[in-house]
This record gives structure tokens, sequence and C-alpha cells, in this order.
């Protein structure tokens, strides 16, 4: 199974990825990747870096290409869980003012995941959960607005929604465990 984690900044993907990644002894892997093109697209979000908004989509679609290659070999041998994928592009690179047509075209190739879990936070908890050197994007209005992206893309796109406000790491992992276990094994 191709399982793929999507929210805000601070709502707890990668513990929870990671977490689930374990349980299942699948392949761990995120976006962006460690690889050049992902490199690059770190160096901008830091603010080292400068490019217009339509540039760096389409290095976020180029960097999942490479990703997909990747994603399509480990299935063949485990489940893959994945921190932020195509939904990522949408939520933030809309709220940024990109068209959402083009993201989609660019994406074309993008592997359909088999479960979307889109983890919630409160928006002030969520900046509360960010260390001090944020990245461009960690802005609270701004992350509001990728939030209700994420929660509009849930409903059409039948999203597995688990909000991690007030719970504990634990809580939120017995919670997705118990949906993921009803998924895998009915
Ligand atoms: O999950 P992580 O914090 O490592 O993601 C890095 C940053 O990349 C996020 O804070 C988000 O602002 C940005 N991002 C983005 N578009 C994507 C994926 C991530 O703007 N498609
Ligand atoms: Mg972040």
């Amino acid at each position: 199974m191709f399982i793929v984690f999507e929210g805000i900044d601070g709502s707890g993907k990668t513990t929870q990825a990671k977490l689930l990644t374990k349980k299942l002894n699948a392949f761990y892997t995120c976006e962006p990747t460690e690889g050049q093109i992902g490199r690059l697209i770190r160096e901008i979000l830091k603010g080292k870096k400068k490019c217009e908004k339509e540039t760096l989509a389409l290095l976020f679609a180029a960097d999942r290409v490479e990703h997909v290659k990747l994603i399509e070999e480990k299935l063949k041998e485990s489940h893959v869980v994945c921190d932020r994928y195509l939904y990522s592009s949408i939520a933030y690179q809309t709220s940024q003012g990109v068209d959402e047509d083009f993201i989609l075209q660019i994406n074309r190739f993008a592997k359909k995941p088999d479960i979307v879990v889109l983890l919630t936070v409160d928006v002030e908890e969520g900046m509360k959960r960010l260390g001090k050197e944020k990245e461009i994007f960690e802005k609270e209005e701004f992350l509001k607005k990728v939030q209700n992206k994420y929660l509009k893309l849930a409903k059409k796109e039948g999203f597995i929604v688990i909000d991690t406000t007030n719970k504990s790491i634990n809580e939120s992992h017995e919670e997705i465990l118990k949906i993921i276990k009803s998924k895998l094994w009915g």
C-alpha cells in the first residue's frame, strides 16, 4: 500500500509517518526529497534562494518525477509511507496564488496513493510546535489558508482526517493505526 501523510507544518506528519512506518515495517520517504532538486527546494524554502512561484511549483513536480520512480520500486517489496506528496503541492502552491489546473497538469504522472491521512491542527498550536527557525511559508495566516484548502481536498478525495490538537503523540498514533489496520486487513 502507498500511504501518504499530509497536513500543515506542526500538524505532526513526520512524527506520525515515522511511527506508522515502524509499526508496518514499511519504507519511509518524504518530499521535498533528499535528491538534487529536493535540496534546491529546501534552500528556497529557507529564503536563501529566490524564484517565481510557478518555478517553485515546477521544481516540486520535477522532484516528484524522480520520487515516484523510487516509490514504485519500493512498493514491490513493502508498504511505502510518504511524508507529503501531490496534495502539498495543491494546498501550498494554490495558497501562494499558482493556478490549480497548472499544478494538476504538471503532476499528471503522479501515482495515486491508496490512503491519504490528513492531519489537522489548530494553527496557533501548530506554530508553537515548530522551532524558532521558520521557513518562508510557516506563517499563521498562510497556514490557515493551506489547511482550508487541504480540508476541501479531503472532502473531494475522501482522505482520512485526524485532528491532532490537544492529543498526545501516542493518542494520535493509536487513532491512525486503528484506521490503517482496518483498511489493510479489513
Ligand atoms: O514537511 P516539511 O516542513 O519538511 O516541508 C517543508 C516545507 O515545504 C513546508 O513547510 C512547506 O512550506 C513547503 N512545501 C510546499 N509545497 C510542497 C511541499 C512542501 O510549499 N509541495
Ligand atoms: Mg515545515
